[in-house]
């Protein structure tokens, strides 16, 4: 007998990369071996030297196929077995283990918006809905589109052993979010990208699409952020080391923000619950700033930080590794 392993694999598209998969069948009981594609068809090679390794390095029940059948998150290597230079969590990886001692946690909140016919789900065709007011966590035919999609995936990440902790209806019509996390940099990060292949895969089923694109409608239109919610054992236990980090982060804004995912001056306006992308702050409760201290946190004098710069598109390997080695190389 055999079973099925999807591998799935970020790709070298830019400015934001896209994910693969393709699937092996395997032997009950084989594990799971190190495999190849042609690099040339995914921006990752010249098709004269087109093969790129796909190393395992994450994977779970697959809950599409059921059984016995995985899904397999893979790193792209070099046929030298260097990493990729698409491969960024290579990158995390080091910084993850120099500063694990801190025990980094992160919590991101994925933003998308589901499209389809060319426009965002629940638009009605050559115009515009109602504007923006009832949408966000709404219920009703009238307020609220795709939740059968978003129902569907949330079961398939919980059945697929993922961390997901939540889901909610967002400002724009076909604009929604789940939360994954809390959990290390790098397992949050794998994690996220699983679950928006899970997304992609399961809209499929229902004829739509998600995109993570930041500012999917200009205008008076909510953008699609991921929100990473950060803390260390330190700023779980006391106040001073949350304010040193919202500190560091504020004297790294520049590399951040432009790291923070693709099209990031779209949506970091200063409008729509977002600070300028040019200036940084930070603030207790307050949705405007770049970094919020939630009122709980305040209130608690411990707990975590919410950087709301990061764009729907971002790397999550390349903001966990900017914020870990922001926030903990100065608290050294
Ligand atoms: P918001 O009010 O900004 O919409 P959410 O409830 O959507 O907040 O997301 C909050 C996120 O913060 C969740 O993903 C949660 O797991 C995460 N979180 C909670 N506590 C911590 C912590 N100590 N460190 C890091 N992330 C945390
Ligand atoms: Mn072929
Ligand atoms: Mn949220
Ligand atoms: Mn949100
Ligand atoms: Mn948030």
């Amino acid at each position: 007998m055999t079973y099925k392993a999807e591998y799935i694999w970020i790709d070298g598209t830019q400015p934001t990369a896209r994910l693969r998969s393709k699937t092996k069948v395997l032997p009950d009981g084989a594990e799971l071996p190190i495999w190849g594609f042609d690099g040339s068809s995914t921006n990752q090679a010249p098709g004269d030297k087109s093969d790129c390794v796909l190393r395992p390095v994450f994977s779970c029940p697959d809950p599409i196929r059921g059984g016995a059948h995985v899904l397999v998150l893979a790193e792209v290597e070099l046929v030298d077995g260097t990493p990729h230079p698409s491969n960024t969590r290579a990158a995390l990886t080091p910084i993850a283990t120099e500063y694990a001692s801190a025990e980094p946690l992160f919590g991101l909140e994925q933003e998308y918006t589901f499209f389809k016919d060319g426009r965002p789900l629940g638009f009605p065709s050559g115009g515009f809905p109602a504007p923006q007011g009832f949408y966000y966590c709404g219920v009703g035919a009238d307020e609220v589109y795709g939740r059968d999609v978003v129902e569907a995936h949330l079961d398939a990440c919980l059945e697929a052993g993922l961390s997901i902790s939540g889901i909610n209806a967002e400002v724009m019509p076909g604009q929604w979010e789940f939360q994954v996390g809390p959990l290390s940099p790098l397992d949050v990060a794998d994690q996220l990208w699983v679950a928006r292949w899970l997304l992609y895969r399961i809209a499929e089923n229902f004829g739509v699409t998600a995109t993570l694109d930041p500012k999917p409608v200009q205008g008076d239109w909510n953008g699609a952020g991921c929100h990473t919610n950060f803390s260390t054992k330190a700023m779980r236990s006391s106040y001073d080391p949350i304010i040193s980090a919202c500190e560091a982060l504020g004297k790294n804004a520049e590399e951040h923000v432009r790291n923070y995912g693709a099209g990031i001056e779209n949506r970091l306006t200063g409008s729509h619950e977002t600070a300028p992308w040019t200036e940084y702050s930070y603030g207790v409760s307050d949705r405007g700033a770049s970094v919020r201290i939630p009122w709980q946190v305040a209130q608690d004098q411990k707990g975590y930080i919410e950087d709301r710069r990061p764009n729907a598109n971002v790397d999550p390997y390349v903001v966990t590794r900017l914020i870990t080695d922001t926030v903990c190389s100065a608290a050294h």
